[in-house]
């Protein structure tokens, strides 16, 4: 049995990274509070199956352990075995017997054979077909007593509207790098196997936030009962971040001759260019949020800004090797030498304790900063207009130029992909230090309209502009022809 498979979570304490989630639906369960549909939603491998199993085998559990399932009671233990026939499970992506579905839902109306309630998992539910969202909807909205929906999707767009309303969704968040860790300390430990902190924190940057990759690549690391950096490293041809700060300072120096000098070492023993490219934006983006008070952020921002321009173009070109390194040597001729003075802190990326000259410069760096408040000088992104009911401005050119909102769109992205989804298509407003977002539609509206996220947009814009902006949401406030993020999000992604 692989570790996935054996340490896959059994019960809310165990599902990992996704504390509030689960606390609700625990709390759910333990109440008899359960709604009869849910919707999960969140990119692969965040736990929605595994919990929509959970809330499934709960729901007909006879003995409840503080809201997670027993493991022990009847239905529990027909469930473990595959002999519950009251829980569902439909692979909507690999399912195209579209009759099928629309008959397993049809169904429903029957009751349940064992236990209390009938339970339909529709994976992917984005793919049914339209006659089985037809049946699906029926269902749901007259819902027979005895029937539960646990829908789960990565693609939350393509779930039709009239479904999403009769559904609780949850989003389900990407699992961060120190969940992984944890988990991964959590397996070692269980299984007695010994390792180095630096071998599992390797490996959790290598699989992104994808728990079960990370699981999967710790179990192909494990050599004589250890999990070294070393055999890591060679393994999965992972470059030290020594190496890869060493090439960030080449680069800022024009250092042309070392960088090339380094790139032959590396290639001597092979270089995967996409993940060289990976593991670099990594190490700049944690060099990003370490100095987001220092000049140097602009120095990282330049690299990182090249270095994702030269990824995209990956797929395009016959030789990566060349790319890469005609992308770090136009890189390095770019601009003036700059020396960078400290190596960013990877493992816990902490924001440098600000230095009010410095951040001096940095207003400065940025173009038409809210804070100048002659309203005469002409401004290339503040809307000169005080009539908030006029059309957003058009001028999207400067927006992109040398400092815009792709980096905090990027930032976004990668702390709070949902929320990035939400705000692709709304246009944008800037009059002094107030950004005004207007979303098209109330669903998206809805998804960032909450304390929460607002103070999140807020405290991003102050890390990326050096600039407190208070954020205010409207819906349908402007006409369609505005300035739309996505024109600057796209440039990027
Ligand atoms: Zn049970």
């Amino acid at each position: 049995m692989s570790l996935y498979t054996k340490y896959r979570p059994r019960d809310w304490n165990s599902v990992v990274g996704q504390y509030y989630t689960t606390e609700i639906l625990k709390s759910a369960l333990k109440h008899n509070r359960v709604g009869h549909a849910y919707l999960f939603h969140g990119s692969r491998g965040t736990g929605k199956t595994t919990s929509a199993r959970i809330l499934a085998k709960g729901i007909n559990c006879t003995t409840l352990q503080d809201g997670s399932p027993c493991h022990e009671c009847t239905n529990c233990q027909a469930f473990d075995n595959g002999n519950m026939l009251d829980i569902i499970e439909i692979d909507a992506a690999s399912n195209t017997g579209v009759d099928n579905i629309r008959e397993l839902i049809d169904k429903a109306r029957f009751e349940p054979n064992q236990g209390k309630f009938k339970i339909y998992i529709i994976d992917e539910v984005h793919m049914l077909s339209k006659w089985a969202f037809n049946a699906l909807l029926k269902t749901l909205e007259e819902p027979p007593s005895h029937v539960k929906f646990i829908l789960a999707t990565t693609e939350i767009d393509k779930v039709p509207e009239t479904i999403r309303s009769r559904v609780q969704r949850f989003d389900f968040k990407k699992i961060s790098r120190e969940d992984i860790i944890s988990r991964l300390e959590f397996i070692a430990q269980s299984e007695g196997i010994e390792y180095e902190s630096e071998a599992l924190s390797l490996i959790a940057r290598f699989a992104k936030w994808w728990l079960r990759d990370a699981i999967t690549l710790f179990e192909q690391s494990i050599v004589h009962g250890k999990v070294t950096k070393e055999h890591i490293t060679h393994t999965f041809f992972i470059i030290d971040e020594g190496t890869l700060g060493a090439i960030v300072k080449f680069i800022a120096e024009n250092n042309t001759a070392a960088i090339i000098t380094t790139l032959g070492k590396l290639q001597e023993r092979y270089i995967d260019v996409r993940l060289f490219f990976e593991q670099i934006l990594f190490f700049l983006k944690d060099a990003l949020y370490a100095n987001s008070e220092s000049p140097i952020f602009w120095t990282y921002y330049r690299i990182f800004e090249g270095i994702e321009a030269a990824y995209g173009k990956l797929k395009y070109v016959p030789d990566t090797n060349l790319l890469l390194e005609i992308t770090l040597l136009k890189l390095a001729q770019k601009s003036e030498p700059q020396s960078i003075v400290e190596t960013p802190k990877q493992e816990t990326p902490k924001k440098s304790p600000s230095i009010p000259e410095k951040k001096e410069e940095i207003i400065k760096k940025i173009p038409s900063t809210p804070e100048k408040k002659e309203e005469n000088l002409p401004s290339p992104i503040i809307s000169p207009s005080r009539d908030t009911k006029e059309s957003p401005i058009t001028n999207t050119s400067v927006l992109s130029k040398d400092f815009s909102f792709a980096v905090w769109l990027n930032h976004i992205k990668w702390e709070k992909a949902v929320v990035f989804q939400s705000m692709k298509n709304c246009q944008f407003k800037i009059q002094d230090t107030t950004l005004t977002l207007s979303f098209n539609r109330k669903w998206d509206f809805d998804k960032v309209h909450t304390p929460d996220i607002e103070n999140f947009l807020a405290k991003t814009l102050e890390i990326c502009f050096g600039i407190m902006y208070t954020v205010h949401l409207v819906l349908n406030e402007w006409t369609p022809q505005g300035n739309q993020l996505a024109k600057t999000a796209d440039e990027i992604f």
